[in-house]
């Protein structure tokens, strides 16, 4: 991991002020002042605890998107900053929806992500410890079997205004309730027959503490589990005790949890690992060790980003109704479609860090994504020719067989990225969008018998325009000024414009994939007037043309990410680029274009 640790205690006065453009990785942690940082800084400078354990806790059941990104940069980057320790913890206590393929990708997407865990667990390891800490509940006359439906329940309930109503069964005496528990646990009743519930108060202005269902029953097959439980813990309950068995000491969540916080602590307070330790038995014969400890809830408000949608029903219909190429479509939320798209890592983590850590709920703008990636990219990406709407134009004062070498910088921004070798010839593609034979005002680039620079090549004059019977034009005709060449007296001479080239014969034909925003509105989640996502989709979001690139693009690994000079950032496709066949992604345009479209 990149972050070096570093003292638990940081006088914020102390620290200079600077831009995270400009910070070493032990200074961008260093400006980090969230709330939360703050909390764990107090708590390791009072004493209260000397190691940090956080986890990160998903549910198995689709893939993550950059929201997650949020949590993950803050469970891990925080334990990577205070020198402790993060665990993975599989919240799969809702089978029916769980997938292990869904558990592989999140693994390898934190993986990309450049972060690694301390434990890999599932709360279904916890299954025997959850049971009978139940148990115990039951006994302290602290949960009871209900035998209400579920809409029952529901009208027992109450509402925000109105207090609930006490379930009927709430008074079983506590053999009673332990005999039918054991009887639920060993598979007697039929699905929804009955439910384990906290008992707590009907009455409580907060809804999650009208006794709360803690077990439900549910003969399905578990991914870890198989049909060793036909009962299964509500999240709720699972949740703060998986983080109480794990010593987690920062159990970190976003806002919509704080209203089930104080049910949070109550399963925590009433099940009391350090004083039953016998709960934690299972565990010790499984092999875990016993790490239970207090841990404490903090919310922070979720990522939300526009023209996007991330609610994982949504992603899922898009996915199953073919609305995009799948989970990694390259213009997908999700981490491996924007892995494909050409994401890189360090560019999220900058997103992440940009927008903060706060209890304030906002919109991040898509363009801050945008410009996080260009950030990265510009630094990082190295340089490449590419033409993707292709027009021929034939250097008519060359031979027909002249073929050199020219040698470009990889990065004008960095000598050590080396330089490469361009192949130059006499018959060339420029892009057909860089000559205009009636040019508007202001035109910089080629016009019929006008100049313009040819990058790192010379300086070429537009000789002839040659059309075919429907009046089109299919070639220019041109001459190379040699004085203009590189390394000669005329090399600077003024021209209004330069453009980018490739020699046709050398050049490898690719499939491009400009792609665009998934959605043309902002808040695509909006369902007035009866509309729904699909409608907003964006008709112009991928475009697949055929261009060509140069051979040190084609030949690339896929994943490598360049700018092609003038055109945009693009990526080699992770799935389909081979060298032979080279499929480039557009990720992200040169600057931003939406902004200005109104
Ligand atoms: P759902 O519960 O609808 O299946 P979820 O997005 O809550 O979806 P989880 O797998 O439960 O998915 O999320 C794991 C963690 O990621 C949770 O701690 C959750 O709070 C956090 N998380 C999810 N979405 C966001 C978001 N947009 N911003 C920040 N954190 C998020
Ligand atoms: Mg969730």
């Amino acid at each position: 991991m990149s972050h070096p640790s570093r003292p638990a205690t940081v006088d914020p006065a102390a620290v200079p002020v600077t831009t995270v453009q400009d910070a070493t990785p032990a200074m961008q942690a260093a400006v980090k002042q969230d709330f939360i940082r703050q909390i764990v800084r107090d708590d390791l400078a009072s004493g209260k605890h000397h190691a940090i354990r956080t986890r990160f806790p998903p549910e198995p059941n689709g893939y993550l998107h950059i929201g997650h990104a949020k949590a993950i940069c803050l469970d891990f980057g925080i334990a990577e900053e205070f020198g402790g320790v993060c665990n993975l913890r599989f919240d799969d206590t809702n089978p029916a929806k769980e997938d292990p393929e869904f558990v592989q990708a999140i693994q390898d997407d934190l993986h990309w992500l450049g972060f690694d865990w301390a434990n890999l667990r599932h709360a279904s390891d916890y299954f025997e410890v959850y049971y009978l800490a139940a148990e115990k509940l039951i006994r302290q006359g602290d949960a009871f079997v209900c035998d209400l439906s579920a809409e029952q329940v529901r009208e027992y309930r109450g509402t925000l205004t109105e207090p609930g109503r006490n379930s009927p069964y709430r008074d079983r005496s506590v053999e009673e309730n332990l005999d039918l528990f054991r009887r639920m646990r060993a598979g007697e009743f039929a699905d929804g027959a009955r439910t384990l519930r906290a008992k707590i108060d009907m009455a409580s202005g907060n809804i999650n503490l009208r006794d709360p269902a803690l077990y439900r029953i549910k003969k399905v097959t578990h991914q870890n589990t198989g049909d060793a439980w036909p009962i299964y813990p509500m999240y709720d309950f699972a949740h703060a005790l998986g983080d109480a068995v794990e010593g987690i000491t920062h159990s970190l969540c976003t806002l919509e949890f704080e209203d089930h916080r104080p049910l949070y602590d109550w399963c925590v307070d009433k099940v009391d690992f350090a004083h039953s330790p016998e709960l934690l038995q299972p565990l010790l014969a499984s092999g875990l060790p016993n790490e239970a400890a207090k841990p404490r809830q903090i919310e922070f408000s979720r990522l939300n980003i526009n023209y996007t949608v991330m609610s994982k029903r949504k992603l899922v219909a898009l996915v199953g109704e073919k609305l995009v190429d799948g989970w990694d479509d390259p213009r997908m939320p999700t981490l491996q479609g924007l892995r494909r798209r050409g994401y890189t890592p360090a560019s999220l983590r900058l997103l992440i860090d940009r927008v903060g850590i706060s209890k304030q709920n906002s919109v991040i703008d898509f363009s801050v994504l945008e410009a996080c990636l260009r950030e990265d990219l510009d630094a990082h990406a190295p340089r490449r020719m590419a033409v993707i709407d292709p027009l021929k134009l034939v250097l008519t004062n060359l031979p027909e067989d002249h073929v050199e070498t020219l040698t470009f910088p990889n990065h004008p921004k960095d000598e050590s990225a080396g330089t490469r070798g361009v192949p130059f010839s006499r018959e060339l593609w420029i892009e057909r969008e860089d000559f205009a034979e009636v040019p508007p005002p202001g035109w910089k680039r080629l016009i019929p018998g006008g100049d313009v620079r040819l990058r790192g090549a010379g300086i070429i004059r537009c000789d002839e325009v040659i059309k075919n019977d429907a009046g089109e034009i299919v070639e220019l005709r041109g001459t190379l000024d040699p004085e203009s060449r590189p390394g000669m007296e005329g090399a600077n001479r003024k021209v209004k414009g330069t453009i980018h080239w490739l020699s046709a014969a050398h050049a490898k034909a690719a499939e491009i994939r400009l792609y665009d925003r998934l959605f043309a509105v902002a808040d695509p989640d909006d369902e007035s007037e009866g509309k729904t996502y699909r409608d907003y989709l964006n008709p112009d979001s991928k475009r697949s043309v055929r261009g060509y690139v140069e051979p040190a693009a084609a030949e690339a690994a896929p994943e490598t990410s360049f700018q092609f000079e003038r055109l945009g950032y693009f990526v080699a496709d992770r799935r389909d680029h081979r060298s032979d066949a080279p499929v480039f992604n557009r990720s992200v345009g040169l600057r931003d274009t939406w902004t200005t479209k109104g």
